[in-house]
């Protein structure tokens, strides 16, 4: 029989750590704001002989909160080394970074693959290194721009214990989230400031063997890490039913042609001849220090999607949801304070209403204006039925374009939920009496024309009428009128 195979795939994910100040010069981190290529360098930073690189103390900052972050033990003693390769993106002919004694190493981090199912993924290493320079590939020859050489990187290298792509994909996720929170990372991969690479290999189901892996590099995008690594299990697996091997490389991803290309054969660590970095000592972090960083750690996903189940009631879905952004967590609880309303509604406001509009309007969370208490005020004359749903879906799109007050804007609008029984008896009755073709239809057998009904009376009331009201009447006058 064949054997079924299942992936194992480790991830490496670069981010660049939002200093000030580049890694080991003073020029600015900030390279996007520099107003021409070039312009954002020194000696230090673009190799120049004799010049010699200072650690920046934030970044080493950083670096170790996100290591605690990941449960990692940080090393009191990490030194720095020099990775060396030629490229034209790297103008010292060798980069530097953290080899033996990286700043922090043994950690986890809890992950779901689709069935809900959690592991825990290893996190083997977390080490700072530095930016390269951009290329960019004209016809003939290539520019080169400088303003990002010398960028802080941070690297976080998981344990290969990742089997199957929605636990990676859920890594790759749960990762940025912390650095957004952490505030280390933007996050804005489409400005490159995170990537991914993917290490691959498949194996029979039931083997624990660990069979020859490939690399994908600077996979740009959560969905470039799916689409790639789905393409090189079925590849691998492929190669392993025709009797073949799969040979040890790095790979590119083609995003337009959806194939990854191998770019080279893979370099061992001996390639690199790694050896202590000359020009900087080993850092030497005091145990107080470290504990002043761990004094800065936030709450994180993790933690708050546990405490938003336990104090809100909510679903685990729910809670991930609202936790996925610190800033939307934040702009929960704060509309929760001010709210008479229960949670669930709250978490159901935001989720829909809410999101659908920052969606359609390309907005973020951060771009929102609309005082949580605003917000807060309208949910709650939904919930205290002052007006209806639809009413307050009206109420809270002109809150988002025009903003004020609600209670202005339900009375400017004229809003007001009908909760005047005899009022809406009286639509109910003179609907009936206008359409006995349909009470007829209805009493004999044509239940879905109940919708219509109904519908009729929202028509008739702009749909202010108390649904719960309307119902109860409709149903009482079509019996009424049952032959
Ligand atoms: P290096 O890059 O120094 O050669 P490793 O090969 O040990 O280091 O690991 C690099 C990455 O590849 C890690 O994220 C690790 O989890 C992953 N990895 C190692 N072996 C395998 C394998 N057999 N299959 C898939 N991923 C692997
Ligand atoms: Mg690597
Ligand atoms: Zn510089």
């Amino acid at each position: 029989m064949k054997p079924t195979y299942e992936p194992v795939i480790g991830l490496e994910i670069h981010g660049e750590l939002l200093t000030n100040s580049k890694m080991f010069c003073s020029c600015s981190a900030d390279y996007g704001s520099a107003p021409e290529p070039n312009t954002n360098i020194c000696p230090v930073c673009t190799g120049l002989p004799g010049a010699m690189p200072v650690v920046n103390k934030k970044a080493t900052e950083l670096a170790a909160l996100v290591g605690l972050a990941l449960n990692c033990s940080i090393n009191k003693h990490n030194t720095f080394a020099r990775k060396n390769y030629y490229y034209p993106d790297l103008p010292k002919g060798y980069q530097i970074s953290q080899y033996e004694l990286p700043i922090a190493e043994k950690g986890s981090l809890k992950v779901n693959d689709g069935s809900e199912n959690q592991l825990e993924v290893r996190v083997r290493r977390v080490h700072i290194e530095e930016d390269t320079a951009k290329l960019a590939h004209e016809k003939n020859y290539a520019l080169v721009d400088f303003n990002r050489a010398g960028v802080p990187l941070l690297e976080i290298v998981s344990e290969p214990d990742i089997r199957t792509v929605e636990a990676a994909l859920d890594y790759a996720t749960k990762i940025r989230a912390i650095l957004r929170y952490l505030g280390v990372n933007s996050g804005d991969m489409e400005k490159g400031v995170l990537r991914f690479e993917a290490n691959i290999s498949v194996r029979p189901v039931g083997s624990d063997e660990f069979r020859t892996r490939t690399e994908i590099k600077n996979l740009n995008s959560f969905r470039a890490l799916v689409r790639a690594s789905q393409y090189e299990i079925e590849r691998q697996i492929k190669i392993y039913e025709e009797g073949g091997t799969v040979v040890q490389e790095t790979l590119g991803w083609d995003d337009v042609r959806g194939v990854t290309t191998s770019q080279r054969s893979k370099e061992e660590a001996h390639d690199y001849r790694y050896f202590p970095e000359p020009d900087l000592p080993p850092l030497q972090l005091l145990d107080a220090w470290i504990e002043s960083i761990r004094s800065q750690l936030p709450e994180l996903p993790e933690a708050k999607t546990a405490r938003f189940i336990s104090d809100f009631g909510l679903t685990l879905s729910e809670a991930r949801f609202l936790t996925s952004e610190q800033t939307l967590a934040n702009y929960f609880e704060s509309v929760v304070a001010k709210s008479k309303s229960p949670a669930k509604t709250i978490h159901s406001w935001i989720a829909g209403e809410f999101m659908r509009y920052l969606n359609d309007s390309g907005l973020s969370i951060d771009d929102v204006t609309l005082a949580p208490e605003t917000l807060a005020k309208l949910i709650d004359m939904v919930t205290d039925k002052t007006i209806g749903a639809s009413a307050g879906k009206t109420v809270l799109t002109e809150l988002f374009k025009n903003g004020g007050d609600p209670a202005q804007i339900v009375k400017e609008k004229n809003l007001l939920q009908m909760t005047d029984v005899n009022a809406i008896q009286e639509i109910v009755t003179k609907i009936l009496n206008d359409n006995p073709k349909e009470v007829d239809e209805f009493n004999a057998g044509k239940e879905t024309l109940f919708q219509w009904f109904m519908g009729q009376v929202a028509r008739a009331t702009k749909g202010k009428a108390d649904p719960n009201v309307a119902k109860e009447l409709m149903v009482k006058g079509l019996e009424e009128r049952k032959k």
